[in-house]
């Protein structure tokens, strides 16, 4: 079968390959085989293509890439009883490794020294015709979400951030948020903002591009505000739709994270999200930022993956979403490439304006 593969480290190898075709072993009887429908892109693709980031499977010297998968079930072992052939579905990216909190079932906590991930690190991805995963880690989709599914993986990551940020405030007792901001309004800033609409939340859009155009308008699709830092700063949107009780970082840009420290709420919490692969440096007001934080019991919090727990929530917001919002969500579906075979011409996509998620149609269930 076809994939699509990178040496990791190397700059631009992506290519169209033949890897072995998986199937169920006599062995493999919690094994599921998942057709591949579509698959998604991101900016870890993109730099993982660049040769900045990922490593292939112990062995190997490729990585087939892709990470935000969509499928549908063609086999299922003898001892699976939650799937069923025609069922669609999605893997969950990370697999567990050997740390307490791997053991737990979350592997997206990590503390081993590298991590298994799905077409980033140590195991290939979805960017093919077919893989073989454990039912236990699988995550089912109902068929209304066939359209959206493909969305399933970037909405895992904002939901472990939002669901972090729940859990640190239980610290507070009474924590009521009422206004948030969302920096970036790339997918996952439109995610965080659905979500955080879906929790009753006022919420602001910060991004660098002037209104009118497709993302400021799914913004305010969603009852939110986007504001462009073009024509107000964050310190003065802060000033005119705060106090900002949840900050949630997505724009990839690392300096943003500092600027958010200086404007976040009282008892607030600041959720970093963006995988930032260089090596900037900024000048930082480290006084003001850390007696605010200080005065102002503010909590920052990183975040990385998700757990299944978040993909469970993921699906049942995209579905909540649908419900009150329809269409919306594939409304961000941008760009679809049709076949693997034309997969250089969705790198090229990853990031140009107009772009929101690139997705490829692998195949048709
Ligand atoms: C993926 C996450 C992953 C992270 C770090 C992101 O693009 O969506 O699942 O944990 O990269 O590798
Ligand atoms: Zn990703």
């Amino acid at each position: 079968m076809k994939a699509i593969t990178v040496i990791p480290g190397q700059p631009d190898s992506s290519s169209l390959r033949d890897v072995p075709e998986p199937q169920l072993g006599a062995s493999d009887h919690r094994s599921v085989r998942v057709k591949v429908l579509r698959v998604g892109l991101d900016g870890t693709d993109k730099e993982i293509n660049a040769g900045e980031y990922g490593a292939p499977p112990p062995g190997a010297d490729y990585l087939i890439l892709g990470h935000e998968g969509f499928g549908v079930v063609t086999d299922v072992g003898p001892d699976v009883t939650e799937f069923r052939p025609g069922d669609l579905v999605v893997a969950i990216v990370r697999q567990p490794g050997e740390s307490v909190y791997d053991r737990i079932g979350y592997p997206d906590f990590t503390i081993d020294d590298t991590y298994h991930e799905h077409g980033i690190s140590l195991v290939h991805g979805f960017l093919t015709e077919y893989y073989v995963e454990d039912a236990d880690r699988l995550v089912l989709i109902p068929g209304g979400l066939r359209e959206i599914g493909v969305l399933l993986e970037p909405t895992t990551v904002v939901e472990k951030g939002i669901n972090q940020a729940y859990e640190i405030q239980r610290r507070l007792k009474v924590w009521q948020p009422r206004r948030a901001a969302v920096l970036g309004a790339g997918t996952v800033g439109l995610l965080a903002t659905m979500v955080l609409r879906l929790r009753g939340l006022d919420v602001t859009v910060l991004a660098l591009e002037e209104p009118p155009y497709l993302n400021s308008e799914l913004v305010e699709a969603l009852g939110a505000r986007y504001v462009s830092t073009r024509t107000m700063s964050m310190e003065e949107a802060a000033a005119a739709h705060g106090p900002f009780d949840l900050m949630f970082e997505a724009t990839g840009y690392s300096p943003l994270a500092f600027e958010a420290m200086g404007v976040l709420g009282r008892n607030g919490v600041l959720v970093l999200a963006s995988v930032t692969g260089g090596d900037r440096k900024v000048e930082i007001p480290s006084d003001a930022l850390n007696i605010g934080f200080v005065l102002g019991n503010k909590v920052m919090v990183g975040t990385v993956n998700a757990s299944r727990e978040d993909f469970e929530t993921g699906v049942s917001d995209l579905a909540s979403a649908e419900a009150r919002w329809p269409g919306w969500a594939e409304r961000l579906l941008t760009h679809r490439v049709e076949g693997l075979t034309d997969c250089p011409k969705a790198f090229e996509l990853l990031g140009s304006p107009g772009v929101i998620k690139v997705y490829v149609q692998v195949g048709e269930a």
